[in-house]
């Protein structure tokens, strides 16, 4: 399977669509999942092409994890959050729809389930959600 650069996270990283920025490094992207399971769900990208874990480079994944650990703290504190959920899909049959590295970031409370996938959410609470993620970085 190869790259495809037309894919809507090459496009955000293009400039070509807008998105919510969270953080950003020389290696990584990290922004607002606009369909939420979680109050501050995010993704983290690298900046360079790869389809997924399985033709990432360590150097891409060591990049991605940095950023992660970084968001993923911030989060805890910006939502009270009792937990994280760290979701990476692989290949459609591993559930994955966008074919560029991302690793979903779920800020987590006790006893409340995620919210079921594919519903747009409201833009007004995903970007105040971004600026309490930022505050906190
Ligand atoms: P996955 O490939 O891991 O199954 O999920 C892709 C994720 O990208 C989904 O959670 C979906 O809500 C999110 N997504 C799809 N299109 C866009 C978009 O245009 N902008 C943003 N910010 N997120 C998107």
């Amino acid at each position: 399977m190869s790259y495809d650069d037309q894919n809507i996270f090459a496009k955000i990283l293009r400039g070509e669509i807008p998105n919510v920025t969270v953080y950003e490094d020389a290696e990584t992207l990290c922004f607002m999942d606009i369909m939420p399971r979680a109050d501050g769900h995010c993704l983290v990208i690298p900046k360079t092409p790869c389809r997924n874990m399985l033709d990432a480079s360590p150097e891409q994944l060591a990049a991605c994890m940095k950023t992660v650990n970084k968001v993923a703290n911030a989060a805890m504190t910006a939502f009270n959050a009792d937990g994280i959920t760290l979701q990476q899909f692989n290949e459609a049959a591993g559930g994955q729809e966008v074919f560029h590295l991302h690793f979903h970031i779920l800020p987590r409370h006790e006893g409340v389930a995620t919210r079921p996938p594919g519903k747009m959410g409201d833009m007004d609470a995903i970007k105040s959600h971004a600026e309490a993620i930022k505050a906190a970085l």
